[in-house]
């Protein structure tokens, strides 16, 4: 299935919560989830019947590959592994989810988005241990040094997503340091790092009938 290109404020307000695709206007009062928060459509005003537990857990899938971006196959993927670790297997999914490149360079303030920060990296603006890594999926492990090409370091946008993230909150387990445009991955996220209102649980009632 290809990627999702159509207008990315529709997703959250099908979603019915902030999924933080658009990067500085996600905290303006210009956020249409500030403005119409209700499912977008002719319909969308409507009081509809209560939803099936089926519906529930598809939603709940669903916002989850939004807010990291996957595609469906590629999050089966990940469920499948997570299914096969030690452990719970919902948080195993979540970690593998943050553990993603794109994700970490996003988390650390270098880009204004998910999606910017997956632009960047496909592009090849990031190096991972002083090694060029072109790979949104990567899985970054504890230790890594998150950088920011040195010929990239001046972009507007980065150097737009890094005043932003000075004036911001940067979650425990990386450090960052903004000034040399690069961080590390300290220690592997755990759940309670997730700031995001999700609960795996239903993805994995739904993926296991
Ligand atoms: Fe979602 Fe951001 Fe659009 Fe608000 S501005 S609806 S958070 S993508």
């Amino acid at each position: 299935m290809a990627r999702y290109s159509g207008p990315v404020c529709k997703l959250c307000r099908r979603e019915s919560m902030k999924l933080f695709l658009k990067g500085n206007r996600c905290m303006s009062d210009k956020c249409a989830i500030e403005r119409r928060n209700y499912p977008p459509g002719e319909h969308g005003r409507r009081r509809g019947r209560r939803p099936s537990d089926y519906q529930v857990q598809l939603r709940e899938k669903q916002r989850v590959k939004r807010i990291y971006g996957v595609l469906e196959r590629q999050f089966r993927r990940y469920f499948a592994e997570a299914a096969r670790l030690r452990g719970i297997t919902g948080e195993a999914l979540l970690m593998m989810l943050e553990r993603r490149l794109d994700n970490v360079v996003y988390r650390m303030g270098l880009a204004l988005s998910r999606a910017h920060a997956r632009q960047l990296v496909r592009h090849g603006h990031l190096e991972v241990n002083g090694g060029r890594v072109d790979i949104p999926s990567y899985q970054t492990k504890q230790g890594d040094v998150i950088s920011v090409a040195e010929a990239s370091r001046k972009m507007p946008e980065i150097q737009l997503a890094i005043e932003n993230a000075k004036a911001g909150h940067i979650v425990g387990w990386l450090q960052v340091d903004h000034d040399a445009a690069q961080g590390t991955v300290a220690q592997l996220p755990r759940r309670e790092d997730i700031d995001i209102q999700i609960q795996e649980q239903l993805i994995v009632e739904l993926y296991s009938k």
